[in-house]
């Protein structure tokens, strides 16, 4: 049974014709039913034949996941644990930026990259999420914010969350074009974020996708010395292959990567470490955005004192960096990616 979530609008136009003998507009139609219109019954799509609503009910399904548990924050952002089909539990979040309704959307199940300060990490990849149960993410969110006000929609997504969208490549591809397709979520290319840990072949590819959707890169230092402490993936992908496949970028898709620093106290959030960063990054249109660490108490990292991260930030900008904080939002509630996953996973055994 297909799963009609899985697919962009092109894969599905090559199913339903090439096995259905179907007209291709027939995937517009369905597309228009399932994310305009948001049916999740194949009777209810009265412009399409009985006969063939009849094949569509026996061959595919809707799936959507269902809350396993909710958390609300005292500013609002909602913290989801969604089940799978297989039991699986995943991470979404919903954050309340003034210019819209971010979904910070998980890629895998469990996460194998290793990265030392990360909860994510905790729990090992048990696989990757099909593209239908990233859609789900979204579509979860949705029906929660048509809840609170019927014109409410998720206005921005960032693959974010739980796993490595890169090691998730296609599905992940296909997500996004969901999302941006006109007759899809119709969300603007440059209201979705992919971030990598910096996975060089992906970044390469993405680089000749076409596409307008933003790039993020967890750079978190800035050297191959500190990176490889806080990052496994630096010991296979060093800092100059790294930098080489952000330039093939910005020339190949015209567009700057952000880079996610977090700043973790006596580690990488010196004024030389500032320093450094800048003059790495010097000759890329990279701009950079700096994260507060969210301290799990599982591990020894501790978050920057503001002095520090106001200081990192003028360091930077006097080098000619533009650089951000981040905004953090739903602390009081194991917002830190990964943390309320795996609390929950340990709680099940
Ligand atoms: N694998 C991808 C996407 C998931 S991580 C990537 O690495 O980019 C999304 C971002 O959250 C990354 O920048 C990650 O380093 C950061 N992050 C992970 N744990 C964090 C924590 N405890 N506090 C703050 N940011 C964290």
């Amino acid at each position: 049974m297909y799963n009609l979530y899985d697919f962009k609008i092109e894969k599905l136009e090559e199913l339903l014709m090439t096995n259905y003998f179907q007209k291709k507009y027939r995937a517009t139609q369905l597309f228009k039913w399932i994310y305009e219109k948001r049916v999740t019954n194949f009777d209810e799509m009265s412009d399409i034949s009985l006969a063939f609503r009849e094949i569509l009910t026996r061959d595919f399904k809707l799936f959507i996941p269902t809350i396993f548990k909710k958390q609300v924050s005292s500013d609002g952002t909602i913290k989801l644990l969604l089940k799978m089909e297989d039991e699986s539990l995943v991470e979404t979040v919903l954050m309340r930026y003034n210019y819209g309704n971010v979904a910070c959307v998980s890629s895998q199940v469990g996460c194998n990259m290793g990265c030392s300060f990360c909860a994510s990490g905790f729990l090992k990849k048990k696989r990757d999420l099909t593209t239908g149960e990233m859609i789900g993410e979204v579509l979860v969110l949705d029906q929660l914010l048509k809840e609170e006000g019927e014109n409410k929609r998720v206005t921005h997504v960032v693959v974010m969350g739980t796993g490595e969208p890169f090691d998730n490549y296609d599905n992940v591809l296909d997500f996004v074009r969901i999302l941006n397709h006109p007759y899809g979520f119709a969300i603007g290319a440059r209201h979705i974020t992919v971030s990598t840990c910096g996975l060089t072949e992906g970044i390469r590819k993405y680089a000749n996708e076409g596409l307008q959707i933003n790039l993020a890169i967890s750079l978190h230092a800035p050297n191959d010395k500190i990176r490889n402490k806080l990052m496994a993936i630096s010991l296979k992908y060093n800092m100059e292959e790294l930098m080489d496949a952000v330039k093939y970028y910005e020339k190949t898709a015209g567009r700057r990567v952000t880079f996610e620093y977090i700043l973790l106290k006596g580690i990488n959030d010196s004024k030389e470490n500032a320093k450094e960063l800048a003059a790495l990054i010097k000759g890329t249109l990279a701009y950079v955005n700096l994260i507060p660490y969210n301290p799990i108490k599982e591990l020894v990292y501790q978050r920057s004192d503001d002095k520090n991260v106001h200081d990192f930030l003028d360091t930077l900008t006097k080098c000619g960096v533009t650089a951000t904080i981040r905004k953090e939002f739903g602390t009081d509630i194991d917002a830190a990616c990964g943390q309320l996953r795996a609390k929950n996973e340990k709680e099940k055994v």
